[in-house]
């Protein structure tokens, strides 16, 4: 894949270049692979110039394209029948997500018209594949998406509470729906070879799939509740087994050791991978910007990951070159003003005075 290599762009960080996204439409999945990647940055802080308009994103889940979250390539989706025809909307929609699982998917109904642009819809290969009435036909066409999204804008998502959960419960009865990301952040069962899920409170019935609920380590379903799903493979793993964490952030579009890629730029060499020690997500050293010659030997956070504990700032509002301390929990800014208060009493001393002894308190 050395054509992707030129798509190594700074997925974590602001964009070098213009990467607004290309108003073409295309429908090849080699292309639109191919295109730059949206700047998934748009929900953040900092957010980019780019008018919310040219940013494509999932009508289902809200990501753009380069989402953490597994759901693969953005697909465009015609209508399923000729009827209807809805007139291109003039009304913007929300801003895409910005991979907070709490911006996952649509506060309010989105307009059904600014949804379908084009005759038709675009949305995340698996988050069309997983939804309640799509079905798969050979050469992994997908049938019916864009009555999906409609069904979408009426329906919750019973993890992040937000509209356009399309991916049912398998258990009889049951009426809970999810998102695509919010399927693994909630804890639910997924089955990728039977495109089933089982929500948390009906997740022992994983137990009648035989080998697809077992672990890839110890061979057996053990606690399934603490079952990671590979977006990738779609094998499972105990949390335990591999000695990670299961947190929402780390389950969702989680990758097994084995098909762990560099968010940035996906497909590419293996070679010298950080993995972020609050969501297991992998980048390349030479990804980074600024770019690091080699593997830090104490934990490290991806900017996504970074909050100052002080004033709150995230990784993601300051450049990527910014200086974080204590485990990437305090920013350059709080660490400086850090360094001029007393330890002891909190009060700011004559920066002047070495502190191992402030005239204040003492
Ligand atoms: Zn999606
Ligand atoms: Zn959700
Ligand atoms: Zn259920
Ligand atoms: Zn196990
Ligand atoms: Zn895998
Ligand atoms: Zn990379
Ligand atoms: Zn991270
Ligand atoms: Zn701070």
């Amino acid at each position: 894949m050395d054509e992707q290599k030129s798509n190594c762009e700074e997925n974590d960080s602001e964009p070098t270049d213009d990467s607004a996204p290309s108003k073409q439409h295309v429908s090849s999945e080699e292309e639109s692979k191919a295109l730059p990647a949206p700047d998934d940055m748009s929900g953040a802080p900092a957010a980019s110039s780019d008018p919310p308009e040219s940013i494509r994103a999932c009508a289902l889940c809200n990501c753009v394209e380069r989402s953490l979250h597994g759901q693969r390539e953005l697909r465009h989706f015609g209508p399923s029948s000729e009827q209807q025809t809805l007139k291109p909307s003039t009304s913007p929609l929300p801003q895409p997500g910005n991979d907070d699982l709490s911006s996952i998917g649509f506060s309010h109904s989105p307009c059904l018209a600014a949804l379908f642009n084009d005759s038709g819809c675009w949305v995340h290969h698996w988050c069309a594949a997983w939804s309640e009435g799509v079905k798969q036909l050979e050469n992994e066409e997908l049938e019916n998406v864009d009555k999906a999204v409609i069904s979408g804008t009426q329906q919750l998502c019973d993890y992040c509470k937000r509209l356009g959960a399309t991916i049912p419960c398998h258990a009889e009865g049951c009426s809970r729906f999810y998102h695509f990301p919010c399927s693994a952040a909630s804890g639910s069962f997924q089955s990728m070879k039977q495109l089933v899920l089982l929500c948390p409170e009906h997740i022992e019935k994983a137990e009648e799939l035989g080998e697809e609920s077992w672990c890839a380590v110890c061979d057996s379903a053990g606690e399934l509740t603490d079952l990671l799903f590979c977006t990738g493979c779609g094998l499972h793993y105990h949390a335990a087994c591999l000695e990670i964490g299961a947190t929402p952030i780390q389950r969702a579009g989680w990758q097994c050791p084995e098909c762990k890629v560099c968010q940035t730029c996906q497909p590419g060499e293996d070679s010298k991978m950080l993995v972020c020690d609050a969501c297991d997500k992998g980048y390349h050293t030479f990804c980074l910007q600024p770019a690091m010659d080699s593997l830090p030997s104490d934990l490290w956070k991806c900017r996504r990951c970074r909050v100052c504990m002080e004033c709150g700032v995230r990784g993601l509002g300051l450049p990527g070159s910014a200086q974080w301390f204590d485990n990437y929990a305090v920013c350059e800014g709080c660490q400086r003003h850090r360094s001029t208060m007393c330890s002891v009493c909190s009060k700011a001393a004559n920066p002047s005075v070495t502190l191992q002894c402030c005239s204040i308190c003492h």
